[in-house]
C-alpha cells in the first residue's frame, strides 16, 4: 500500500488532506504549528486543570482506537490495564481493529483507505513518516509541549527518543513503546573446563584463542576423543560472523554493520578491520575453534552441543543460555555455563555489540479524524505518569502483584502459571507494547540469577555500546535503500562465508570485493544513511 494511494482515496472521497511533504526547510527549531489545538481556550484549560486525581476529561468519553500489532494482539475491552485507566481518567477506549485478521500491517492498510479513521491508531513508525505528513495523523508537538507533561519531561531527559520519534518533516506523529534494560546477549564460557585445563578466564582475543585451542586440544570433557566444539552458533553462521567485533570490526550481526567514527557514518564489512577479522576467522575455523557446521546447523545448536558436553564457548542472550545450567546439572558432572566480560578486542577495549533497542518501532498517534485531540494526548500521557507506568508495567495491586518494600512482586498465578511470564500478562493486556516505558524490574524479579548477574555485568562495565541509531528516511531515501540493499547484503553475506569457510582468501579477493560493492551502489547507500544520520543528530 503506498502513501500515493491513501492520498488519492481519500481526496477521492473529498476528504480534507493537507500535504505537509517537502514544505521547506525550516526556519527556526519549532515544528508546523499544530491546526487542532484552535479549539483551545484559556477557559477550557482552567476547568481541565481542576479535574481531581488522574480525570482527563469530567464527562465519561469514548474514544475508538484501532490496535492490532505483531500480528497478534488486538485490543480488547477486557484487557484489564485500560479497564482500570477507565475508571481513572474516564476515558474509555473502543477497539475497531478486526480480531479475526492476523496480518497487522495489512490491516492497517485496509484501515487507512476506508477514509474513516478511528481516534487513536497503533502502527509502526515507517507508516507514520509516511501518513503523518500526508495529514493523516495530527502532528503532536504542541500537544505535547502543552498537555502531556509526563511524556514531554520523559523527551526531554531522552533525547534520543525525540530524535527518533522526529519524523522527517520535523514533526513527531507517535508516542512509541520504550523498551527498559539494555542488556540483551553475552560471552559465555564452560568454566568447568577452564579449571579443568587450568587456564583464567580469557581477557582478550588472544587469551581467547589460547583457551578455545585448548578446548579442543585438550579433552576437557575427559571421554579420551577429540569431539570438542570450542565456538557454537546457533544462528546459521551470524554469531560466527560476530566474531569479528574481535578484531574491531562491525558485522551485520544484530544490526552492528553502520557505526560512526567522527561523525562519518561507516559501513562495517567494508573497513580494513574487516579484512583482518577474516583472515583471523579463517585460520580459527580451519583450526576446529568454530563448529564446522556453523553456517548449517541452525536453532538447536545451543541444545545439542551443550547437551552433548562437546560446546564450550558461545555468544547470546543471557537469560536463555544461563538457564542451561539447571537443565543439564543432573545429566553432565560439573557443568557450569558462565557469563565472562567481552574478550578485548585487539585494539584492547572490550565491546559488546547488541543491545536491545533503545525505542520500538511500534505506537500510537491521534488520527485527522479525532473530534478531541486534546484529552486524547491527555489519555495517552496518563500512561507516562507514575500510576498509568506501574499499570502497564505490572497490572492492578493485590491482583497481579503486592507491594513488597515499595516494590511491585507479582504473584504467584504470574510467575508460576503454564505460560511464560510475559505471556501471562499479555494475555491480559499487560505489557502491551504501545506507548508506554517499560520498568525492567518486571522481568529483573523471574530472570535466572545468573543471568541477571551476566546482565549488571555488562551494564555496569559499561561493554555495551550504544546502538547506530533506527534512522527514518525520507521516501526518495527509502526507494535508494530498497533498490541497493538486498545485492549489497547479500554479497556481503556470501562473501563472508566464503571467506570464513576458507573457500576463498580475503586478502587476494578484497579490492575485488570492494569494487563489487561500490558497482551495486554502496556509495549512494552511504550517502544515504550520512544524509538521514545528520538530520537525526541535527533534529
Ligand atoms: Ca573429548
Amino acid at each position: 500500500m503506498k502513501a500515493k494511494k491513501y492520498l488519492a482515496i481519500a481526496l477521492a472521497m473529498g476528504l480534507t488532506v493537507s500535504s505537509f511533504t517537502g514544505c521547506g526547510k525550516k526556519t527556526d527549531n519549532k515544528p508546523n504549528e499544530t491546526p487542532v489545538t484552535q479549539g483551545e481556550d484559556k477557559g477550557e484549560k482552567d476547568q481541565a486543570e481542576e479535574l481531581p486525581g488522574l480525570l482527563v476529561s469530567k464527562e465519561p468519553v469514548d474514544l475508538s482506537i484501532h490496535l492490532h500489532i505483531y500480528n497478534k494482539f488486538v485490543y480488547t475491552e477486557d484487557w484489564v490495564p485500560f479497564k482500570k485507566a477507565a475508571e481513572l481518567t474516564n476515558v474509555t477506549l473502543k477497539g475497531v481493529a478486526p480480531e479475526s485478521a492476523t496480518d497487522s500491517e495489512q490491516v492497517f492498510n485496509i484501515m487507512m483507505v476506508s477514509g474513516d479513521l478511528p481516534d487513536i491508531i497503533t502502527a509502526e513508525r515507517q507508516n507514520f513518516f509516511k501518513y503523518g505528513p500526508e495529514g493523516a495523523f495530527i502532528p503532536l508537538n504542541d500537544l505535547i509541549d502543552e498537555h502531556a507533561p509526563n511524556f514531554k519531561q520523559f523527551l526531554e531527559e531522552r533525547e534520543d527518543v525525540r530524535r527518533y520519534l522526529t519524523a522527517p518533516d520535523g514533526n513527531i506523529y507517535s508516542i512509541n513503546f520504550i523498551p527498559d534494560g539494555a542488556a540483551a546477549q553475552g560471552y559465555f564460557i564452560r568454566t568447568d573446563w577452564l579449571e579443568k585445563l587450568n587456564l583464567p578466564v580469557p581477557k582478550d582475543v588472544d587469551e581467547l584463542y589460547t583457551v578455545l585451542k585448548a578446548f579442543r586440544e585438550q579433552d576437557p570433557n575427559g571421554n579420551g576423543k577429540k569431539d570438542e566444539i570450542p565456538f557454537i552458533d546457533r544462528a546459521k553462521g551470524q554469531k560466527t560472523i560476530a566474531l569479528a567485533t574481535l578484531w574491531g570490526a562491525h558485522t551485520t550481526t544484530d544490526r552492528d554493520e553502520w557505526y560512526v567514527e567522527d561523525g562519518k557514518v561507516k559501513f562495517g564489512p567494508m573497513e580494513s578491520s574487516y579484512q583482518l577479522a577474516m583472515e583471523n576467522l579463517q585460520k580459527w575455523y580451519a583450526e576446529g575453534l568454530i563448529d564446522p557446521e556453523a553456517f548449517t546447523r541452525g536453532a538447536k545448536a545451543r541444545d545439542i552441543l551443550l547437551g552433548d558436553n562437546i560446546g564450550g564457548f558461545a555468544h547470546d542472550w543471557f537469560g536463555t543460555t544461563a538457564g542451561y545450567n539447571d537443565m543439564f546439572k543432573d545429566k553432565i558432572e560439573g557443568f557450569d555455563f558462565q557469563p565472562i566480560a567481552p574478550p578485548a578486542d585487539i585494539n584492547g577495549k572490550a565491546w559488546e555489540y547488541s543491545s536491545r533497542p533503545l525505542v520500538n518501532p511500534t505506537g500510537w498517534g491521534i488520527s485527522k479524524d479525532n473530534k478531541d485531540p486534546i484529552t486524547t494526548i491527555k489519555y495517552l500521557d496518563f500512561w507516562w505518569s507514575e500510576e498509568g507506568r506501574r499499570l502497564m508495567n505490572f497490572g492492578i495491586e493485590g491482583e497481579h502483584y503486592d507491594l513488597v518494600d515499595g516494590k511491585p512482586i507479582f504473584k504467584d498465578h504470574i510467575l508460576n502459571s503454564d505460560k511464560p511470564v510475559t505471556q501471562a500478562l499479555q494475555d491480559q493486556g499487560i505489557q502491551m507494547q504501545v506507548g508506554f516505558h517499560q520498568d525492567f524490574f518486571y522481568e529483573e524479579q523471574w530472570l535466572n540469577p545468573i543471568a541477571r548477574e551476566g546482565m549488571n555485568m555488562y551494564i555496569e562495565n559499561g561493554y555495551i555500546q550504544t546502538p547506530f541509531p533506527t534512522l527514518g528516511f525520507t521516501p526518495e531515501e527509502q526507494k535508494i535503500i530498497d533498490e541497493k540493499s538486498v545485492s549489497i547484503y547479500t554479497h556481503v553475506t556470501e562473501t563472508t562465508q566464503k571467506w570464513i569457510l576458507g573457500a576463498e582468501d580475503p586478502t587476494k579477493t578484497w579490492e575485488n570485493y570492494l569494487k563489487a560493492l561500490d558497482n551495486m551502489g554502496m556509495q549512494e547507500l552511504l550517502e544515504v544513511y550520512q544524509a538521514a544520520y545528520d538530520r537525526f543528530i541535527n533534529n
